[in-house]
């Protein structure tokens, strides 16, 4: 790729499990260092749109590419960060932190020893996210808020300038919510690009920089001030609009 290809570039995209499309006529490109939510009712898409833009997810029609290259091709995994909802992430193997953030260098030492700099490059991502003093501690045993950094900190020794993350805040406490948005905002300061699936509507707000809301098609894509004045989510939620700001 070249520093001008979009990180993910979606053109005319539909997507059915079944024969009933469940996204249709998606397009979008999300450019480097961009902060975007994608918002939109329970089963409005979400989840796929986000796996056919990381490929793992083939289109019907139209074109999905990630960094320049067709999303399905794309086999540098070490770029993404992905992070899952607390929910499963609970599924994990009982390993300690620090085994999970090293799992971020694998990618680059192929069987290889991790070396001296590998571990640096650990300790750094674990001290970035807050973690260093839990580094001994098996991700079984911690908080969900702990465990979402754990994984941040995973991405970030494997170098990923893309993260990606699915309702990363579900079951986390009120106070390690604003935590883990500061750390989302510190890292796309540092030039990280931000893919993030949202039902907190306070969080999308105040933090993206832009939001995509979906309900089988786009029903908004841009910048956050002018999607909250806009009618979009009403539109999009039709009759099923959030009560309380949640999506
Ligand atoms: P969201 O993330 O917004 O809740 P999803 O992308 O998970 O929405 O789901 C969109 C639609 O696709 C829903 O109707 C859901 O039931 C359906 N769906 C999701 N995953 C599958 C699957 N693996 N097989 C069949 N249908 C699915």
């Amino acid at each position: 790729m070249s520093d001008a290809d979009p990180v993910v570039e979606l053109a005319d995209v539909g997507f059915g499990y079944t024969s009933a499309r469940v996204v249709e006529d998606i397009s979008l490109r999300v450019g480097p260092g961009e902060y975007v939510a994608v918002v939109g009712p329970n089963g409005s898409g979400k989840s796929t749109l986000m796996q056919l833009m990381l490929g793992l997810l083939r289109p019907d029609s139209g074109t999905a590419r990630l960094f320049g290259e067709p999303a399905h091709a794309f086999d540098d995994g070490a770029r993404i960060g992905y992070v899952a909802q607390h929910a499963s992430a609970s599924k994990e193997m009982p390993i300690t932190v620090r085994e999970v953030v090293r799992m971020g260098r694998y990618p680059h030492v192929g069987f290889g020893r991790l070396s001296a700099a590998d571990h640096r490059i650990v300790d750094q991502a674990l001290d970035t996210v807050g973690m260093y003093d839990f580094a001994d501690r098996r991700v079984t045993q911690l908080s969900g808020g702990q465990r979402q950094r754990a994984f941040i900190a995973r991405a970030l020794a494997s170098d990923a300038d893309l993260l990606v993350l699915d309702e990363p805040t579900v079951g986390v406490d009120a106070e390690s919510v604003d935590a883990f948005y500061g750390l989302l905002e510190s890292l796309h300061a540092d030039g990280i690009t931000v893919l993030l699936i949202e039902h907190d509507l306070r969080a999308v707000t105040e933090h993206a920089a832009r939001v995509v809301c979906l309900n089988r098609e786009i029903y908004f894509d841009g910048p956050t001030d002018e999607f909250v004045e806009s009618d979009a989510l009403a539109r999009a939620f039709g009759t099923a609009m959030p009560v309380g700001g949640d999506a």
